[in-house]
């Protein structure tokens, strides 16, 4: 359900930044499918993961107006660490800016006492954002995994492992 008086409207960011399994469609490239800033030339036959996706900015009204994803040039979402921060790959500091940097490291303090984790992700590359750090970690795939080396609840050092090797 979205929040109230929220809409997409001429947001299409999502349909840019996200990767999307069914269609093969890799992150940080428009869909072939998007009209941008218009909507979907498929929509009622969009994917189920297109149907199924919500930014967090349209469902959770704590994310104020200008966290809008067309304005912001930032898409929210949740994992089961934490939040992930995508980036329009046509503003890659678009994070950096303010309000946007100074609420990323409000959460990330908060994060840290939570035990959850607060990414930013530019193309394929990542950084995890600490209140006193930025880790760059680089290119993480879908089958690696970040480890976090704590300190108490302090993060002192990042790390990028295959998801197999934490199995064993
Ligand atoms: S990024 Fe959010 S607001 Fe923008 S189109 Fe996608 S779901 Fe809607
Ligand atoms: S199929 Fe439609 S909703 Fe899904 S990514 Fe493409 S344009 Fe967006």
């Amino acid at each position: 359900m979205t929040a109230a008086g929220r809409q997409c409207g001429d947001c299409t960011l999502c349909c840019k930044v996200m990767a999307i399994e069914e269609l093969a469609k890799p992150a940080s490239a428009w869909c072939p499918h998007c009209a941008p800033g218009r909507g979907c030339r498929i929509y009622s036959n969009r994917p189920t993961e297109c149907r199924s996706f919500s930014c967090v900015w349209l469902v959770n009204e704590l994310l104020e107006e200008h966290w809008k994803p067309s304005r912001s040039k930032l898409v929210l979402t949740t994992s089961e660490d934490g939040l992930e921060v995508r980036c329009d790959p046509g503003f890659p500091d678009a994070w950096r800016r303010e309000p946007f940097r100074g609420e990323l490291r409000e959460w990330a303090i908060s994060g840290e006492t939570l035990d959850m984790t607060v990414v930013v992700i530019v193309g394929q590359r990542m950084t995890l954002l600490t209140p006193e750090r930025e880790f760059d970690l680089g290119i993480v795939g879908p089958d690696e995994r970040i480890v976090r080396e704590l300190d108490g609840t302090r993060v002192v050092n990042a790390t990028v492992t295959k998801a197999s090797d934490l199995e064993q």
